[in-house]
């Protein structure tokens, strides 16, 4: 029996591996930088993984930027996030989600993404 697996090159500046939110930020980040980019992903780019499932489940980013809390800080949102991991969370990528969340969300709005509003203009 003959194997129909055929092999084929490809050129990239950057190989970027998987296809959730890390992978597209990194090859968004990398096309920005002028590289050409390759994503070689085991599910579809941008529907597999958790990044899919939590924006389909959750439909919710938490920003601690004093929009529905105006006391809100990166402070207390670090400490609600090591509370609510009840030690399992990794404090240094909790004190890097509660400091760059609000830059996150700028930058997926920058994206196209349209975080839902209320009447006045404020995030719900
Ligand atoms: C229901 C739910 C709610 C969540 N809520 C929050 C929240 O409120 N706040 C928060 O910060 N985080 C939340 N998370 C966690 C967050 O969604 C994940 O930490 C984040 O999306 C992980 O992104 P990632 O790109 O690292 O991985 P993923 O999104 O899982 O992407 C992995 C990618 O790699 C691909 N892949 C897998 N194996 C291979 C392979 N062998 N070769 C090539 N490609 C491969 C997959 O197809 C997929 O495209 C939630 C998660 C879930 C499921």
């Amino acid at each position: 029996m003959s194997s129909s697996k055929t092999t084929e090159t490809l050129c990239a500046d950057v190989l970027i591996i998987g296809g959730g939110g890390a992978a597209l930020k990194a090859a968004i980040s990398a096309r920005q930088a002028g590289a050409g980019v390759l994503i070689a992903s085991k599910g579809p780019v941008g529907k597999s993984g958790a990044t899919y499932h939590s924006a389909l489940e959750t439909g919710a980013y938490n920003v601690p930027g004093g929009y529905i809390d105006s006391a809100d800080t990166p402070d207390i949102f670090y400490r609600d996030i090591m509370e609510a991991a009840k030690g399992c969370a990794d404090p240094l990528l909790a004190r890097i989600i509660a400091d760059e969340a609000e830059e996150g969300m700028r930058f997926l709005e920058e994206c196209g993404v349209r975080f839902e509003r209320n009447a006045d203009g404020s995030y719900m």
